[in-house]
Order: structure tokens, then C-alpha cells, then sequence
């Protein structure tokens, strides 16, 4: 079984993003970039289905600048097979990257496609849904366990008050949840001998992919600073407090 990953880049989760003086948008000159944490989950399920004897081939795809490259040579040195990079300097939204996805799943015909359930910068929570209704695949979203069973793959999510688990046929659409798993840290041999594996790069026009954004951003502003805190005397002026000044009781 052939297992696609796709991989974003994205700001660092530890960095504090900054919006710009403008207001286009949030400030990425000169930050760290790394891969969406959820997507190191997703290359790690992939890795571990290998393990387990399930997949046979993981292929690593991103789309977006030359330095997505990294992120790709990142996912394999976690384990993935061979990378595909889909190069453009557009900002990609998630319809356009869903089908870009499409068209490398009709390339590479794998069984399952694992994503992230989210990418931390946008926050968007697309891609893979729009993915699986563009391919009139099945979708399991959310998974924090995931088991292939021959035709099918046996996913769990957590929903309100317990898990849900829900056999999807593949081939399938799977996204991945925080606690699916954690991720290995990339040993320096792996590092190295990521280096060395199969990276291609496409256009989206060599996909026949249009991916001019549909969207336009109006503005982009930080949330509104917090003001500073009290402290009260005793319980009654609490209460006197919620009542009469934030009239919440
Ligand atoms: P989103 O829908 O933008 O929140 O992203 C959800 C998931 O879609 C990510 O975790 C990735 O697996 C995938 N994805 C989104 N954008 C890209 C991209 N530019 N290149 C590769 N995969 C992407």
C-alpha cells in the first residue's frame, strides 16, 4: 500500500508571530519555519504502518517556495520514501492545495493519504475534507488511532464525551489528531540519508492546477491587549464586583 503524506510548512510553533505594520498579514520575514506538528504526526503514522508491514511506500509531497524542500527532506528523514515538492511562489489556499493533492493522487494512485487535521498558521482545517469530496473518497477525520484491517482502515477519534470509531473502505482520506501518536526526533544518520533520497519537483501547471487564491485578506490585526488585573479585598467585594462592574452575575 502506498501512503501519501502531505507536509506543510509553516511558522514554528514556538515562535510569537507578529502581524505586519500594515495590517496584509502576519510578519514571516526572518522566523523559523518548520513542519506543521500535525503533519509530523502524519509522517509518523505513515512510518509506523510501514513498520507494522501495512504500507510499502511512503511518499512525502508539499506544496509552496523552494524551502519547502526542508520540510520534505525533514519527513524523510522521519522515514518517508521519496518527496515531491509542487514549487510556486502563490499563496496557496486550501482549495488550490487540495487540488494539487488530487492531481499527484492521480499520479501516484497510493491507498491512503494521510494529512494534518490542521495547519497551525492558517488554522484552516480544509485540505484533507476538500480533498477526499474532490476524489469521492471516504474521509476519517481527527484520528488518534488508526488500523488497517485489509480493505479498510478501523480510525478512532475523540468526540464529546468518549471515542468514536469508524471503518472508512480505502482508498481513504485521514487526518491526523494531537494524540495520534509522537513523532520520533530525525536521528542524524537519517538525517543524512535523507539527503540522498528521491525529491522531485513540479509546477501546479504541470499539474493543470489553476492556483490563483479565491480569498482575499482584508486585514489582519492583533487580538486586543489584556488589561491588567485587581486584586480585592474579600469575597463580598468580588461579588459586588461581578455584579455592578462586569455584570456577569
Ligand atoms: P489546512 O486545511 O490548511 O488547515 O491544512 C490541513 C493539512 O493539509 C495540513 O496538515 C497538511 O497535511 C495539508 N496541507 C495544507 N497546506 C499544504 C501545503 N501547502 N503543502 C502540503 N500539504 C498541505
Amino acid at each position: 500500500m502506498k501512503v501519501l503524506v502531505p507536509v506543510k510548512r509553516v511558522v514554528d510553533y514556538n515562535v510569537k508571530v507578529r502581524v505586519k505594520a500594515d495590517n496584509s498579514g502576519v510578519d514571516i520575514a526572518n522566523v523559523k519555519m518548520s513542519m506543521n506538528p500535525f503533519c509530523e504526526i502524519a509522517v509518523e503514522e505513515a512510518v509506523r504502518l510501514k513498520e507494522k508491514g501495512a504500507a510499502t511506500e511512503i511518499i512525502a509531497v508539499s506544496a509552496g517556495v523552494a524551502q519547502c524542500q526542508e520540510t520534505l527532506r525533514n519527513a524523510m528523514a522521519i522515514g518517508a520514501d521519496r518527496g515531491i515538492l509542487i514549487e510556486t511562489d502563490v499563496e496557496l489556499q486550501p482549495l488550490a492545495v487540495a487540488k494539487l493533492l488530487k492531481a499527484v493522487v492521480d499520479r501516484e494512485q497510493p491507498q491512503l493519504v494521510i494529512l494534518g487535521k490542521q495547519a497551525i498558521d492558517d488554522d484552516a482545517n480544509q485540505t484533507g475534507q476538500m480533498l477526499a469530496a474532490l476524489l469521492g473518497w471516504g474521509q476519517a477525520t481527527f484520528a488518534s488511532k488508526v488500523e488497517i484491517e485489509g480493505n479498510t482502515a478501523k480510525v478512532t477519534c475523540e468526540v464529546d464525551g468518549g471515542l468514536e470509531t469508524i471503518s472508512v473502505k480505502l482508498p481513504a482520506i485521514i487526518t491526523t489528531d494531537l494524540r495520534l501518536n509522537e513523532p520520533r526526533y530525525a536521528t542524524l544518520p537519517n538525517i543524512m540519508k535523507a539527503k540522498k533520497k528521491q525529491l522531485d519537483t513540479l509546477k501546479p501547471a504541470d499539474l493543470g492546477v489553476d492556483v490563483t487564491p479565491r480569498l482575499t485578506t482584508l486585514k489582519v490585526e492583533e487580538p486586543p491587549k489584556r488589561k491588567g488585573g485587581v486584586k480585592v479585598a474579600d469575597v463580598a467585594a468580588l461579588i459586588d464586583k461581578l455584579k455592578n462592574e462586569a455584570k456577569v452575575i
